[in-house]
């Protein structure tokens, strides 16, 4: 009995592993460019939470943002004009494995270029060129991250973000307290659960746009080029991905969405981000 069991037990491990590495290899083997012409359709995971990138409107419904707009153009540029852009809601730490298990196409989520991450995904090049700063409350007297290098700062953060990892750099010091997500950070500074919040500069001022009793500070501590990652393998998109980029770079249509979004934000240097 002892023996049936143990080849049961055996049985059903095989049968599992079989199982996860077709349904992974299934997403590794899929042509992502031919299935989106075929489908007329790309699914983009893009930030839910994110005032000027992307942003649920609450009225409506529909996302809003820089990168929603600029992928809905790409989707345009890539299947023609009647192509679809599909949008998935993603977080700091869903994104990549979302990406991987094939539920996207694409991330375009305020997404830094990083060694570390191109072990995992491709990227394409950087369409946007951020770069980390502070968000604290008017009057503060932390003015840059070296003030945070203290035993009993707090700085909050989101998990999964690349903005908490640099802080151990940076402020090592600090104690870093990590959210969920974006809204989240901002209730927790508001709740005073951290001295400031940190993230890259172009998220904090949507943030300080909307809450006037907060600004951003601390300069730029570090460089955070935004890609659009794609799986492994996936050459012919991410070069057709590449190609629209710099398409809607040469034809004004980038120019006029970075317009759009940040034109009028205080303290966003447009003229410096033309391309
Ligand atoms: N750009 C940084 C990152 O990729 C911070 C923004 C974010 O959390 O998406 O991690």
């Amino acid at each position: 009995m002892k023996k049936i069991w143990h080849l049961l037990t055996i049985l059903g491990i095989v049968l599992v592993s079989l199982g996860t590495l077709s349904g992974c290899s299934s997403v590794a083997k899929k042509d992502v460019l031919k299935a989106d012409q075929e489908s007329n359709r790309i699914t983009w995971g893009v930030k839910a939470d994110t005032r000027l990138f992307g942003l649920e409107n609450i009225r409506t419904g529909k996302l809003e943002g820089f990168e929603i707009d600029l992928a809905k153009a790409m989707t345009k540029e890539i299947l023609g004009p009647k192509g679809k852009a599909t949008f998935v809601p993603v977080t700091s730490s869903t994104r990549v494995p979302l990406l991987k298990n094939g539920n996207i196409d694409a991330i375009m989520a305020t997404m830094t270029i990083t060694p570390e991450r191109e072990k995992q995904v491709d990227f394409t090049k950087s369409y946007f060129d951020a770069v980390q700063s502070l968000l604290v409350k008017k009057g503060s007297p932390v003015k840059n991250i070296q003030d945070l290098n203290k035993a009993g700062e707090v700085i909050l953060g989101v998990s999964g973000s690349n903005s908490v990892k640099n802080v151990a750099k940076y402020a090592p010091k600090a104690k870093v307290l990590q959210l969920s997500d974006y809204a989240q950070a901002m209730t927790a500074l508001k709740s005073k659960q951290g001295n400031a919040l940190t993230t890259d500069n172009g998220i904090l001022y949507g943030m300080a746009s909307e809450n006037p009793g907060y600004e951003v500070v601390g300069g730029n501590f570090t460089k955070e080029p935004y890609g659009i990652a794609v799986n492994k393998n996936q050459e012919p998109f991410r070069n057709k991905l590449n190609w629209a980029l710099e398409r809607l770079e040469k034809n004004g249509t980038y120019n006029r969405l970075l317009l759009k979004w940040f034109g009028n934000v205080k303290g966003f240097n447009y003229q410096e981000m033309k391309r």
